[in-house]
């Protein structure tokens, strides 16, 4: 551990911070916090700061009394906040009065996993690729789907006008201690990316809810808004969050790789990618969580439609990245950044460690764009599609008995229940879309 309750203690009173607010996320990926005044750290620091769960979405009514551990090595001060009287984040566990973890706590999910993980003998490493749209202000500050630039991939400023804002996000970011990799203009009007060194897995997962967090922050104070939204625009690409896994083994070596194999890769990484493929319809009810994420998910806008692996084709689900060695990834494509990143990272690398354990070997790579391929094409390479609505996800996810397994019995039919009623509320709109369609005519 990096730090000690009394190091904390000691930097809180040493910078002078006031306020420290303790984070955990809820079941659906949304960060929530408790703020308390500095008098009160110590009590959380020994983890007595409590909360009633049955407020919280997704959280069970009968849990009145949830407590807060904080993870002492999250402690960081938010840099946008006033300099004297600071604000300091701790982010914690949910646990249960009786100390141990509270089943709907999916930050506990991941470290369960990831425990189970290494007593296999695997270390898991997490890059992140995750892409956002900066959008105008109405009047009233309220957020809307406009942008006044016309920027595309790569493009610097004064055509991209979101240079400055990302600019300050980055450096924003690498105050908290975030290595940002690089950072630049998306392919829509509006879009960007900021990617960060990988990471070891929860602090992946926290790093990305940080991320969010402080990308939104910053955006508002450009007077711009920052949305995760999969596809907040009909006819432009949607936002993805790529994630790249790569996995160790106790002396350090990248297990993915192998220098005798035409494609340098090791049998490990074929069945890791077979163990993803042979999961990823149930594990995209997760992964892709909204009714929205699915219309991100269509062909022309380089996001994964098939279920195909590939070390060329850019909009594959699952691309090889060139680089070998210790530095082998493995890429999937298809998480978008409204998942709860806890959820997603356990159940991808569930899915990969089981096909290791049962060598799943996965077809042929497909080295050629499956949206220009026809019907038969498809057929010979075994490649089907990835489900193409919320509702489809939901009855993938109640068949796949694996998925359901790691995530919990309990977690998964509350999380289904949940989902279910967002697909019912959904399935009855009369969309602008139809009444412009079909008043008219018919
Ligand atoms: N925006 C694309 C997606 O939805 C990805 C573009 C890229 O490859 O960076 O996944
Ligand atoms: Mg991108
Ligand atoms: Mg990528």
């Amino acid at each position: 551990a990096k730090y000690t309750k009394d190091a904390i203690l000691q930097m809180a009173e040493e910078e002078d911070v006031e306020f420290i607010r303790l984070q955990f996320t809820d079941m659906f990926g949304t960060l929530k916090n408790i703020a308390v005044t500095s008098s009160q750290l110590e009590k959380a620091l020994n983890n007595q700061c409590m909360f009633p769960g049955s407020s919280v979405e997704g959280f069970s009514d009968d849990e009145t009394d949830l407590y807060l551990h904080p993870d002492l090595d999250s402690f960081v001060i938010l840099p946008w906040r006033p300099q004297q009287g600071k604000v300091a984040r701790l982010i914690c566990d949910v646990h249960m009065a009786d100390g141990t973890p509270y089943g709907g706590c999916t930050r506990s999910v991941l470290k369960n996993f990831l425990k189970k993980a290494r007593k296999m003998g695997y270390y898991f490493y997490i890059g992140p690729e995750c892409e956002f749209f900066l959008f105008q202000t109405d009047d009233n500050g309220m957020p809307t789907t406009n942008t006044l630039e016309r920027a595309g991939y790569f493009d610097l400023g004064p055509i991209d006008m979101g240079e400055n804002a990302r600019r300050d996000m980055v450096l924003t970011l690498e105050d908290m201690g975030f290595e940002v990799e690089s950072s630049y203009h998306e392919v829509a009007p509006g879009q960007h990316e900021i990617d960060f060194h990988w990471a070891k897995g929860v602090s992946a997962a926290d790093s990305l809810m940080t991320f969010k967090f402080a990308v939104r922050t910053i955006a508002k104070r450009h007077g711009l808004h920052a949305t995760f939204m999969p596809k907040p625009k009909t006819g432009v690409p949607g936002s993805g969050m790529h994630l790249n896994f790569a996995l160790y083994d106790k002396e350090g070596n990248n297990v993915f790789y192998d220098e005798n194999d035409p494609l340098k890769l090791s049998d490990k990484a074929y069945y890791f990618i077979g163990g993803l493929l042979a999961h990823i319809k149930g594990m995209s009810a997760v992964t892709n969580p909204l009714i929205n994420s699915y219309k991100r998910l269509v062909p022309g806008y380089e996001a994964p439609v098939y279920e195909a692996w590939s070390t060329r084709v850019k909009s594959s689900l699952i691309r090889i990245p060139p680089a070998r060695g210790s530095q082998t990834q493995i890429e999937l494509r298809s998480p978008d950044p409204a998942s709860n990143p806890y959820l997603a990272l356990t159940i991808c690398l569930a899915a990969g460690l089981d096909g290791i354990q049962k060598k799943l070997q996965p077809p042929k790579p497909v080295n050629k764009e499956v949206d220009k391929m026809t019907a038969e094409e498809k057929e010979q390479f075994h490649i089907s599609a990835l489900p193409s609505t919320l509702g489809e996800a939901i009855a993938e996810l109640e068949k796949d008995g694996f998925v359901r397994k790691v995530l919990g019995e309990e977690f998964v039919q509350r999380y289904l229940e949940a989902k279910k009623a967002e697909w019912k509320e959904y399935m009855p709109q009369v969309t602008d879309w139809e009444v412009d369609k079909y008043l008219y005519r018919i």
